[in-house]
């Protein structure tokens, strides 16, 4: 089968319905299908969507980031954090010097110690998607070579 680039719409919404992202008002989402370019659940069930089409996607947490991880969850001195005299439930905090380490929060505050959970902030958690197909068309070469879409137009890498 032939892999597409598709590009969406979308808003994503938590079991009670809170709307925690769209891109609505924005650009929409341009992927190349089975690539990982975005959450497994959301990619295998648009596998037969369209241009037009408009469906309501479920993801399981498992299918989305993942169940969450009570190991995930360590105790640490509050005087080793950035800032131990004002922190709060919730506070998030990059664990080294590259914007691609892990991001943990502050779940509980405990006299000298804080409990710092790197679970992703929505592991757990089922998503519904509402999703609009705005674009679709095959791959190009070069894109299947390198593992990702290259725009809408297939212009641009990265
Ligand atoms: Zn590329």
């Amino acid at each position: 089968m032939n892999r597409r680039v598709i590009t969406f719409h979308y808003t994503l919404r938590d079991p009670a319905g809170i709307v925690l992202d769209t891109s609505e008002g924005g650009a929409p989402i341009t992927y190349l299908e089975g690539a990982g370019q975005i959450i497994d659940g959301l990619d295998e069930q648009l596998r037969s969507a369209t241009t037009g089409t408009k469906t309501r996607v479920q993801v399981p947490a498992a299918k989305a980031y993942g169940e969450r991880d009570p190991e995930q969850v360590q105790r640490v001195k509050r005087a080793l954090l950035p800032v131990p005299d004002e922190l709060h439930i919730g506070d998030t905090f990059q664990t080294g010097q590259d914007r691609a380490d892990p991001v943990v929060t502050v779940v509980a505050i405990e006299g000298d110690d804080v409990l710092l959970d790197a679970n992703h902030p929505l592991a757990g958690v089922d998503l519904t998607f509402d999703v609009e197909i705005m674009a679709e068309r095959a791959a190009t070469a070069e894109e299947l070579r390198h593992g990702h879409a290259h725009g809408a137009d297939g212009s641009h890498c990265g």
